[in-house]
């Protein structure tokens, strides 16, 4: 084991969220290491030619003094100006991230956390590599990549484990959709990422339709940059949307926090239904198939294609007797669930003893971010069903990373 745990915050993940945490714990004097790639999920578990759907005013990472802002990063590196009406390419995200590392971080290790248990007061943390170090307080900044969601009706199509290579797939597992150029494919799922997927297989060249569960897919509207204040006071503009409910949602995260669990679960699932982003719209409407209304009942492999039976579904072919939808590849869209067990480095120990929302395995977090065990915080989406929607984006990183700063530099002795 390196070291005692003395003083030493471990910051697990280098995303947005990992980033911004340990940017102002440094800035406060804390002894932190940092342990993932830096902004490792945006370069591998997403695919090329993506753009974010959050606009440049909701997608700074939180610095501890200023200049660490996407618009400070373009304006250094001559980058044009985003305004509301330019979606931001994903490797401009990429690679302000990487500035704002260099900038404000400070020593990042590319290596990922294999173990973490309990030691006494304190925590072991294994690396990768095989070095053990001992940490006082251990910060989970992990993300979503691994709480991808595939519905189990799904589950036959890939028998040895879902995959780019498998008749099934998850949106995170592609960085590059091209390979299935020529090739039939069900897109399941209607939010951004389905939409987004669909629009890319098919100007990749592949024949792709959608397949949704609702009555219809929804569409953001197109920003209006210069609101009248009427407008303004009618739909106060937040980083998630316009809208009283979203403004609040957004300006009282610690609020939500306060609010019965059922309550909290409620917005937590509610307040942000799937939808395309405005400006992919044209790049899908018209252009890709998108069926609604459509439920996948049963899926199996005959013959190297995936079968679908889909309720809903009259224009499909026969095979054995049976109307079934035929592909060469299934790519689930269905998201991610916020679950405490799909969290391989955690031992089994400590997932038992974190307490979780009723009814969830999600973390129950107090309003500095620390979860029931002494030293264990959790911070992005695994916070989002304490804290509400904002925790889902990158316009949460200033309210997680200030309050987990400002508990840390107060319980954990540093230089
Ligand atoms: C397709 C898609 C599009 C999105 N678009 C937007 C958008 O436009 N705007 C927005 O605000 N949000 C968007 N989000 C949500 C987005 O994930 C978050 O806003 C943001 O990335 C959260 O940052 P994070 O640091 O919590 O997670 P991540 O960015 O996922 O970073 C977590 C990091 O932890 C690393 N890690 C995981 N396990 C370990 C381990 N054991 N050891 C070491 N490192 C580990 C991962 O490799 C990863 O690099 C999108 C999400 C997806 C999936």
């Amino acid at each position: 084991m390196s070291g005692g745990p003395g003083d030493l915050v471990v910051v697990i993940g280098a995303g947005p969220y990992g980033l911004s945490v340990a940017a102002h714990l440094r800035a406060a004097g804390a002894r932190v290491r940092v342990f993932g790639e830096v902004m490792g999920s945006w370069r591998h578990a997403m695919a090329t030619g993506m753009f974010l759907k959050s606009t440049p005013a909701a997608t700074d990472l939180s610095a501890p003094v200023p200049g660490g802002r996407l618009a400070d990063f373009c304006q250094e590196q001559g980058e044009p100006e985003l305004t509301e009406l330019t979606p931001i390419p994903c490797e401009v995200f990429v690679g302000y991230g990487m500035w704002f590392a260099e900038q404000f971080v400070g020593e990042v290790e590319p290596t990922r956390v294999v173990f973490v248990e309990r030691a006494g007061a304190a925590f072991s943390v294994q690396l990768e590599d095989g070095e053990r170090v001992a940490a006082a307080a251990v910060v989970v900044a992990t993300g979503l990549a691994p709480l991808a969601y595939i519905p189990g009706s799904l589950l036959t199509l890939a028998p040895h484990g879902a995959g780019p290579e498998a008749a099934l797939s998850h949106t995170s597992h592609h960085t590059d959709l091209s390979r299935y150029a020529g090739q039939r494919v069900a897109v399941v799922g209607g939010g951004q990422s389905a939409l987004e997927s669909a629009a890319l297989l098919h100007e990749a060249g592949a024949q792709v339709q959608v397949l949704v569960r609702a009555a219809q897919v929804r569409w953001g509207a197109v920003p209006v940059l210069d609101r009248s204040l009427a407008e303004r006071l009618v739909r106060p503009a937040s980083p998630l949307g316009t809208g009283w409910a979203l403004a609040g949602l957004c300006r009282a995260p610690h609020a939500v926090r306060c609010l019965p669990a059922p309550a909290r679960m409620l917005v937590f699932r509610r307040a942000l239904g799937p939808s395309g982003g405005w400006w992919l719209r044209e790049r899908v409407e018209g252009i890709v198939p998108i069926r609604t209304r459509r439920r996948i009942e049963h899926a199996r492999l005959h013959g190297g294609e995936a079968l679908l039976r889909v309720s809903g579904a009259s224009d499909d072919r026969t095979v054995d007797g049976r109307a079934e939808m035929a592909v060469d590849h299934v790519l689930a869209a269905t998201g991610y669930r916020i679950d405490l067990d799909a969290l391989p480095f955690l031992s089994p120990r400590l997932r038992e003893a974190v307490a979780c929302v009723t009814g969830s395995r999600s973390p129950s977090l107090s309003a500095a971010f620390e979860s029931s065990v002494d030293g264990l915080y959790f911070t992005g989406s695994l916070a989002a069903p304490m804290f509400g929607p904002m925790l889902r984006f990158v316009a949460g990183t200033a309210f997680a990373a200030r309050r987990i700063s400002a508990r840390l530099t107060r319980t954990v002795p540093h230089r």
